[in-house]
């Protein structure tokens, strides 16, 4: 069913007067100076709304233009827009931006192919850029407008850069430069990319949902548990108490799920603030390695379980924190933090070990009933899993000894849920803190939910969350009936 565009965009522009503005149009009102539009959209790439607020502001109070930016050192700079995501790259770029200007006489360009040859500055920041700042036809597809166009089905791509390209064929020119902004808000407000409140969308009766599973609706008669479907999610946070200042607790609300488990959380629940060691709606259940700063595990539950098991009962392994299983009535969820086989494969032994011990834990479990087991697994299976193959296959995390005892275990029956539903290349869960990795989509899928073969059938959908931010690891997701 083709949707009617204009009919959509309509209603969408009278509903989102009143919702928040995304950033870099607020900037476009308060200033109207293409500068500080170009520098607030650089620094809003991969960041919440409100962070680059702050940082734009914190900037903006020591530079006005080109001139007082370049007498800024690098530091400095990187040190005005922390937290912004990757601030150390983008006080690179900005610092490199006023001699990069120099090819334009110092204005700021008019034109996407232009803008793109500045430092930190991609298709999508260029075409905001022309957008908002010149009031020229541009269509900035970020992940708002491609996500939320192919639920309407009004294009069928699978890159931001397909979806621009389409849209330039057959959008109509009125909509090109506030489409963006108009889809960021209402991205942000109602049709967020995890479960979108469908509930209060008022497009609802239109809207042909492609893919989509709507959020369960609050309240005390509908709850998580009205269609039998649990959201669960794994996420290594690479230490909860770092993730915890980039907004942790906003982040599990965003993620609005029934059971989460954390991996790496590297700290005791008393070196933790109340508010993490008592996460709000959530009961907790730790399980840190005895080594103080190292690994460990926890899980959120918005259901109670019936039991739980700490480690495997094998205290070589135990003594890591790396296992934690949740028995609910007609589940077990295993949160496992896998060991890393290290530089040179110093410790594959071990973490062979450990694949195997774990392997006949999971086959224990499963007599009894459905077995999901989630976590970071520090293995790619197949060359589909990481950016670099080729180079890797001598490397921990994709040598072949592990790719063998991932083939024993799926081979077994076991499950990768995500490659159920998605066999496309480039989906990662995580990438190196170097290189720019991350910006780079140079990654690797490490982060499963697997399930046992019995339960198959009991799975719904299975995700990466790309989108989030503030760990090297994303987090993954699973619904599951
Ligand atoms: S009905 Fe749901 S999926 Fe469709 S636009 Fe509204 S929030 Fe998005």
């Amino acid at each position: 069913m083709a949707i009617d565009i204009d009919h959509f965009l309509n209603i969408l522009v009278e509903e989102v007067r009143n919702y928040q503005v995304p950033v870099v149009d607020l900037i476009a009102v308060q200033t109207k100076d293409p500068f500080r539009i170009l520098v607030a959209t650089i620094l809003s790439a991969r960041t919440k709304d409100e962070t680059t607020a702050k940082a734009s502001a914190r900037l903006f109070k020591k530079v006005s233009d080109l001139k007082s930016l370049a007498s800024l050192d690098e530091a400095t700079i990187a040190k005005l827009i922390y937290p912004v995501g990757f601030y150390k790259n983008k006080a690179k770029y900005l610092k490199q931006l006023p001699a990069a200007m120099e090819e334009f006489g110092g204005k700021i360009p008019e034109d996407v192919e232009s803008l793109t040859r500045l430092p930190g500055v991609g298709r999508k920041t260029a075409n905001l850029v022309v957008a908002v700042a010149f009031n020229k036809p541009a269509i900035c597809v970020d992940t708002h407008v491609h996500r939320i166009m192919n639920i309407w089905g009004y294009v069928e791509t699978k890159t931001p850069l397909e979806t621009e390209m389409a849209l330039r064929r057959k959008l109509p020119a009125e909509y090109w430069i506030k489409v963006n902004s108009i889809l960021v808000a209402f991205g942000q407000a109602i049709c967020k990319p995890l479960r979108p409140h469908c509930d209060r969308c008022i497009i609802a009766g239109l809207c042909p949902q492609i893919g989509v599973i709507p959020r369960k609706v609050p309240g005390p008669k509908k709850n998580a548990k009205s269609n039998g479907i649990k959201r669960l999610i794994s996420w290594n946070v690479n230490g909860l108490r770092a993730v915890e200042k980039k907004g942790f607790t906003d982040i599990v609300h965003e993620l609005d799920a029934d059971i989460i488990s954390l991996q790496e959380i590297k700290a005791m629940p008393d070196q933790l603030p109340e508010n993490v060691r008592n996460l709000e709606g959530y009961e907790a259940y730790w399980y840190p390695a005895k080594r103080k700063g190292y690994a460990g595990v926890c899980t959120y539950t918005r259901i109670k379980p019936l039991n739980v098991i700490y480690g495997m009962d094998i205290p070589e392994h135990d003594q890591e924190g790396r296992v934690l299983t949740l028995e609910f009535e007609n589940f077990f969820l295993v949160n496992a933090y896998f060991p890393n086989a290290q530089h040179g494969l110093l410790r594959m032994d071990y973490k062979l070990a450990f694949n195997r011990d774990m392997h006949n834990f999971l086959d224990r479990l499963a007599e009894k009933k459905s077995v999901v087991i989630c976590g970071d697994f520090n293995v790619a299976h197949k060359p589909i899993d990481l950016a670099n193959p080729k180079q890797n296959e001598k490397n921990p995390g994709y040598s072949a000894a592990e790719r063998e005892w991932m083939d024993t275990f799926t081979g077994a029956g076991y499950i990768d849920t995500f490659r159920k539903f998605n066999q496309e290349p480039d989906q990662y869960t995580w990438w190196s803190y170097r290189f720019n990795a991350r910006a780079r989509n140079i990654g690797w899928r490490i982060d499963y939910f697997c399930v046992d073969p019995a339960s198959e059938n009991r799975v719904k959908a299975a995700g990466i969350l790309d989108h989030i931010l503030g760990s090297d690891h994303c987090p993954v997701g699973l619904d599951f009936e």
